[in-house]
């Protein structure tokens, strides 16, 4: 079966007892017993849900791997990733990687860890220890759409006996199954355009190997962060149209790439050449806050991987929590801005950008965002 195909009957043939096609929201938090000892399969739905489940098995089969899991976020699904390792272990991980998993690494879980250019094997090789226990990687990266060599990083995490876990929220498997490649863990934010449309969060685990999916389900069920029956419901909905937007998403994405590096405003494209997420210098920070309150088709909001066309601004938004001095290093500067290109007509994204290049709208600056309100 084509992945196209899968994606279309994600959830179907779970209720054999109606016939029914739309996978049904069970709401049940526990389950009767058959008998003393018996269960259908179903005994508390922090462990099991048969929403959750068909969403998880859904997972594990478009990413080619043994066994999915379902969380309540991206970053729940990250926890419980790295959740494996341990204060005497350390892992290594992409520099330019989304804020969030910055913080949860550095300034929550205080996991020793480097950061390094993981578009470059050899840095990942040197940065490997003898407590080395996984290589975290992000490709392309956020918010600089750098790819990664993932063949060449299996090799190598292979050699070193670590685990090669990749963040493939901006293709999906739809455009890259990197445990196709070897790698062992797949992280994706739901949220974004596994699920869709805007209207949920949600983090999926998927694991090449059953025995490391037993571990990573026994931290999912001690650790809780599961995801609800509704919220699951409306990533199976939405994987229904995964290969129709992601086609639409890399479409209007290669076109407005290329009207952006036409533009005299912007001095640099990031596009990655697949998916739908770009992002773009300007050659003057003024015009941050002018295309912010200037853009009336496109949103200004964080996140991505919608139907809906949106702009942030890294620096203070997904990217607050890295420090100054960091991300400029990394060229996450005042003049970066990131699109996530809808799946509108691009003709009207291309003209709603340029007008708001060349507008004189009066702006608010919003390089101040309280930090309280960062995602
Ligand atoms: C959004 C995002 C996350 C975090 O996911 P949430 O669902 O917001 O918790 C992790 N990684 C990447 C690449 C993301 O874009």
């Amino acid at each position: 079966m084509k992945l196209a195909t899968a994606l279309v009957h994600a959830g179907t043939r779970r209720d054999p007892a109606t016939g029914a096609i739309a996978v049904p929201v069970y709401h049940s938090a526990t389950y009767q017993h058959p008998a003393l000892g018996q269960s259908t399969g179903y005994d508390y739905s922090r462990t099991k849900n048969p929403t959750r489940a068909a969403l998880e098995d859904a997972l594990a089969q478009l990413e080619g791997g043994a066994r999915g899991l379902a969380f309540a976020s991206g970053m729940a699904a990250l926890h419980a990733a790295l959740s494996l390792f341990g204060p005497e272990d350390h892992v290594v991980l992409t520099e330019d990687l989304y804020g969030g998993t910055f913080r949860l690494v550095d300034r929550l879980l205080h996991l020793p860890h480097t950061f390094v250019d993981t578009t470059k094997p050899e840095a990942v090789r040197a940065a490997l220890r003898p407590n080395t226990k996984a290589v975290v990687v992000e490709t392309p990266t956020n918010p600089l759409m750098k790819s990664a060599d993932l063949p060449a990083l299996v090799a190598l995490t292979r050699e070193a006996g670590v685990l090669l876990i990749v963040d493939n929220t901006f293709l999906t498997p739809y455009l890259q199954r990197p445990l196709e490649l070897g790698a062992d863990l797949v992280v994706h934010s739901a949220t974004k355009y596994l699920a869709g449309h805007n209207d949920v969060v949600a983090g999926a685990l998927v694991v090449r190997d059953a025995a490391l999916g037993e571990k990573l389900a026994y931290i999912q069920n001690g650790i809780g962060a599961i995801l609800g029956p509704q919220d699951a419901y409306l990533v199976i909905r939405g994987l229904k149209t995964l290969a129709l937007r992601m086609e639409r998403h890399q479409s209007n994405a290669r076109e407005v790439a290329a009207f952006l590096s036409s533009h005299p405003k912007v001095e640099r494209v990031h596009y990655a050449g697949q998916g739908g997420m770009l992002s773009f210098s300007v050659k003057d920070a003024a015009l941050v806050p002018q295309v912010l309150a200037g853009v009336r088709l496109c949103l200004f909001a964080e996140s991505l991987g919608g139907v809906e066309t949106l702009i942030t601004f890294p620096a203070t938004q997904t990217h607050a929590d890295i420090p100054v001095a960091r991300r400029e290093q990394l060229g996450i500067t005042d003049r970066l801005l990131r699109l996530s290109v809808g799946i509108e007509d691009c003709h009207d994204i291309i003209s709603d950008l340029a007008q708001a290049l060349d507008g004189h709208s009066r702006f608010e600056d919003v390089r101040h965002a309280p930090a309280a309100h960062r995602p």
